[in-house]
């Protein structure tokens, strides 16, 4: 088998194969720019087809017990388990990440729907809990019922990941779904069609449709047909799906863009600042919604912890996925590089000290490949201080007391992650308490495990994802209450 046997050019939904109606789109490999295969997009009433079958399979699939759906979803991650080679061989070629970050998505993927298999099992016992409180000839308690038929809307940086963090917890609280990938990385996640099928999923629980978002994304946000509709990806086109799910009244989740900032104090261990500064920056050529492009020292390290930054830039070796040794990727697609070195241009046209870096890659002739840069002294009123650059860029401020580096993290529109450097816990845990930010990371790399939370405040998003919060997001709670 090879990375071609993953390529499924179809839609999945009602159980069946069915190629789209709609235009041919080409999926490219941003090392080559050749075309890695390429599909045809589904129509709105093909993904009012697949809404339809999410419909008829919901009464079934949310009457079976939580352990029988539990037991679907280990077949899926066997299933996946089973295509692993294949999954990241694909997973490199379309998204250009190294070999070790393809297998991490993938095994990540598998991880969190085994995780919410095992609270598929234990929702068996919590379905229904007594409330209680004292009022006479009163008595209530709650249960806890899936949503419906819902939707997902995926992004292009992590796929297959990002899609089983909404996956895991529908099916396991008994929701069906329609999945629709980005039109730019489609194949890896069209594989969770594959996945059901082979795990022999009951016809409709898990449909696949296949297309831009001006299309089938638009034709599945506005859908009256689903209960939910759970969105990753950017903040304009979440305000967009937010605008059309107020049409019925759709519930949302919104896991939205990230300015994160990496506060680092002058007690830090500076090896590790600056291991951590990078990586936050570096993985996924920094096309991370958590990416910690905002780097604020504290202005007694700067000198120190700079020279070290640039040793670790230093270091980076840019290659395509099959170079051995490499470290970093070009970027996904060739919008994605034309907005990053957008940003260098804009960075030429504000003056910024360029550090190290600052251009597109010079050795590399096709690929879209840009240096990994780092500005110094950013103001705070520049672009690259202010908005999503989802690239391999840093750039560095200063601080001197404590509180100017809580407001100057806390001075953006976004909030959805935040990482200190210290080695004084109780300034750790202070701190930590006054960043507007859904994950806080001290001391550690940016990992998110599926038992932690994960989600924004401010523009970064709506609700909850992973953990009992994430399953909670696709559960209705009812209460009943009669005469004692
Ligand atoms: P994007 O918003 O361009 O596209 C995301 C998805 O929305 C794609 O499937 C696209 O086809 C679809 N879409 C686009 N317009 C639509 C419309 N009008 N109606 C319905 N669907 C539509 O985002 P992207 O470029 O794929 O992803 C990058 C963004 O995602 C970054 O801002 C990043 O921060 C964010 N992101 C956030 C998280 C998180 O957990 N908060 C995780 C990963 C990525």
């Amino acid at each position: 088998m090879s990375a071609n046997d993953v390529i499924i050019e179809k839609n999945y939904y009602n159980g069946q194969w069915v190629p789209g109606s709609g235009a041919r789109l080409a999926v490219i490999n941003p090392a080559t720019e050749q075309p890695v295969g390429h599909f045809h997009e589904a129509s709105a009433e093909q993904v009012d087809a697949a809404i339809c079958a999410a419909n008829a399979a919901f009464p079934a699939w949310s009457a079976l017990s939580g352990s029988a759906r539990a037991n679907y979803m280990r077949k899926m991650t066997a299933a996946i388990r089973d295509h692993l080679d294949d999954l990241v061989q694909l997973q490199m070629a379309n998204c250009g990440k190294p070999r070790s970050e393809a297998v991490a998505d993938i095994l990540g993927s598998v991880e969190c729907i085994d995780y919410f298999a095992d609270q598929a099992d234990a929702l068996d016992t919590q379905r229904q809990t007594p409330i209680e409180y004292d009022i006479p000839g009163y008595r209530s308690s709650t249960r806890l019922e899936p949503m419906g038929p819902v939707g997902f809307i995926l992004p292009w940086n992590f796929p297959m990941k990002i899609c089983s963090w909404k996956l895991g917890p529908a099916l396991a609280a008994g929701c069906t779904v329609v999945i629709k990938p980005s039109e730019v990385t489609p194949f890896t996640d069209t594989f969770w069609g594959k996945a059901a099928e082979l795990a022999g999923l009951p016809a409709g629980v898990l449909n696949v449709v296949n297309g831009t978002g001006a299309i089938t994304g638009a034709a599945l946000s506005e859908h009256p047909g689903l209960r939910k509709v759970s969105f990753t990806g950017s903040t304009r086109t979440g305000k967009s799906i937010m605008k059309a799910a107020a049409e019925d009244v759709k519930n949302i989740g919104l896991e939205l863009g990230g300015k994160s900032p990496i506060l680092v104090f002058e007690d830090a261990d500076l090896d590790l600042a600056a291991r951590l500064a990078v990586e936050g920056v570096f993985y996924n050529a920094g096309q991370c919604c958590n990416a910690t492009g905002r780097l604020l020292i504290q202005e007694s390290i700067k000198g120190p912890l700079t020279e070290k930054l640039v040793e670790q830039y230093n270091a980076v070796v840019l290659g395509t996925p099959d170079t051995p040794d490499m470290t970093m990727g070009p970027l996904a697609s060739k919008a994605q590089y034309d907005k990053v070195t957008g940003f260098q241009d804009i960075a030429r046209e504000e003056r910024l000290h360029c550090v190290i870096g600052g251009g597109r890659a010079a050795a590399f002739n096709t690929g879209f490949f840009v240096e990994p840069t780092l500005y110094d002294d950013v103001p705070r009123s520049s672009r690259l201080w202010q908005e999503e650059i989802f690239g391999p860029i840093m750039c560095i401020r200063t601080f001197v007391s404590e509180d100017e580096a809580i407001i100057e993290a806390n001075d953006t529109e976004y909030g959805l992650a935040a990482s200190i450097v210290t080695e004084d816990d109780e300034r750790a845990e202070r701190v930590a308490a006054q960043l507007e930010a859904g994950h806080i990371y001290n001391n550690v790399s940016v990992a998110i495990p599926p038992q932690t939370s994960w989600g924004g405040f401010k523009q970064s998003g709506i609700g909850r994802e992973l953990g009992p919060w994430g399953l909670a997001g696709f559960l209705e709670v009812k209460t009943v209450t009669s005469r004692d």
